[in-house]
């Protein structure tokens, strides 16, 4: 794999930049792998890299129907934070953001990854309370929240001058989650992609998985059905968030998730005024400022099911008006672009990593804020593909929860994906 360093760029503006090699190939497609991949966004290509990397399974195959992290990797909201609620969920976000850290340096890829910390905006008595019992569950697993009064809250946002004594929802406090982050996101399936490529993980674009097919005799997995012909495989993941069931419904599995719209929206670019995450999980509505100028903002899901990338009207206006509440000089703001994603969500709010009845077929599905879970989710379902037992971080996510009604219930503390 070519080095990306000072040097490399420096020899390469002498060629005027015509000398670097592909980042990732386009070789034949082979009609049988030890594993497939379907869905090469940011759990596929980690999962994808992890196999390579750490079990040494090198004769594997990403298929994208339409172009590498061109799905919802390249829609997020690119927020990073470990700050839920359950045992099960939080020491998993944790060696998230642990991988995430070492990213630039172990893919030699600058993931422009910032450390920016986020503050959770408290406006009413029963939030406060859910935050706090959070708060004492992280501290066990080193992850932090702290409580700040309101002043300080104000001092630490300048642009936040609603939610005074008069309001609708009063401030009250506010929580500093320190570890949370943001970090540019197609940066994270490319350097992804071009790590499994060198390890000789193939990725092909433009390739739609139609059906799953099974063995006749016994039932097991042995490949899929594509727009480029069939594939057999000894292994299938299904990793194509937002459309989970439209792949496992083809071969009669019925998964306990749904699938939802979540939009975002940036205004035009403006000079720094906000340096960290501000989430404000009673009125629904998260924001940041990306190293460009522009405000990142994100609301909740459209609670309608359905399928759709564009925004409804009405959720749109939810959105910013809860915002502008807290940050009425924003009214002035131009809006220059919105787009949204479909994620599938389990009935729990948390994601499910899992073998399936059907031997030979894995899933990774129902992430809602998934893009924090890039690293240890392709780093825990390679172990999984791999060992066929699942790593102990991801033991809670299997579907079996829903059987032994084990749930781990996250839905609080999702607002800020
Ligand atoms: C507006 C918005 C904001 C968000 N903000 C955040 C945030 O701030 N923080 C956070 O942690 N998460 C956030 N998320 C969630 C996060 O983006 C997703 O959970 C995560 O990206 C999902 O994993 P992925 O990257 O593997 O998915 P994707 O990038 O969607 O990858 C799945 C791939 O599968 C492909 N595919 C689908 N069907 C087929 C098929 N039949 N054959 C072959 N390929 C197929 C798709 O084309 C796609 O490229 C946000 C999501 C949205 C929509």
């Amino acid at each position: 794999m070519q080095r990306y360093s000072i040097f490399s760029l420096a020899r390469n503006a002498f060629s005027n930049h015509q000398s670097w090699s592909k980042a990732w190939r386009s070789p034949p497609l082979k009609n049988h792998y030890d594993v497939l991949i379907i869905g090469a966004g940011g759990h596929g290509l980690s999962t994808a890299y992890y196999l390579a990397k750490n079990h040494g399974i090198t004769n594997v195959a990403v298929l994208e129907r339409g172009w590498l992290g061109g799905g919802n990797i390249a829609r997020n909201t690119v927020t990073i934070r470990s700050n839920y609620m359950r045992d099960e969920s939080i020491p998993f976000y944790v060696k998230s953001v642990e991988l995430y850290e070492g990213l630039t340096k172990e893919l030699n890829y600058n993931l422009m990854y910032s450390n920016r910390s986020m503050i959770d905006i408290v406006q009413t008595y029963p939030k406060l309370r859910e935050i706090k019992r959070r708060m004492y569950h992280m501290d066990l697993y080193d992850s932090t929240y702290e409580r700040i009064e309101t002043d300080e809250v104000r001092r630490r946002i300048p642009p936040l001058t609603g939610g005074g004594p008069d309001s609708r929802f009063p401030i009250i406090c506010g929580m500093v989650h320190p570890q949370a982050a943001v970090c540019r996101h197609d940066a994270v399936a490319w350097s992804f992609a071009r790590a499994a490529d060198n390890l000789g993980v193939e990725i092909h674009q433009n390739t739609e998985v139609i059906k799953l097919i099974r063995e006749d005799h016994n039932g097991r997995i042995c490949g899929v059905e594509t727009n480029r012909g069939i594939i057999r495989a000894n292994k299938v993941a299904v990793v194509v968030s937002g459309h989970t069931t439209s792949i496992t419904d083809t071969i009669g599995l019925r998964l306990p998730i749904k699938s939802f719209n979540l939009t975002a929206f940036v205004s035009e670019p403006v000079k720094p005024i906000i340096d960290v995450v501000v989430n404000c999980p009673d009125i629904g509505v998260y924001l940041s400022q990306s190293d460009k100028g522009e405000l990142v903002i994100g609301g909740a899901p459209d609670p309608g099911q359905s399928f759709r990338r564009d925004i409804k009207q009405h959720v749109f206006e939810n959105a910013v008006c809860s915002m502008l509440e807290l940050f009425p000089a924003f009214k002035r703001l131009k809006l220059m672009r919105q787009w949204g994603g479909t994620l599938d969500i389990a009935h729990d709010a948390t994601p499910i990593v899992s073998k399936t009845d059907i031997p030979g077929l894995f899933v990774s599905a129902g992430w809602w804020g998934g893009f924090k879970a890039v690293p240890a989710g392709g780093f825990t379902l390679a172990h999984l593909i791999a060992n066929n037992e699942p790593h102990p971080l991801i033991e809670p996510f299997s579907l079996g929860r829903f059987r032994g009604l084990d749930f781990v219930l996250e839905a609080g503390t999702t607002t800020a994906t």
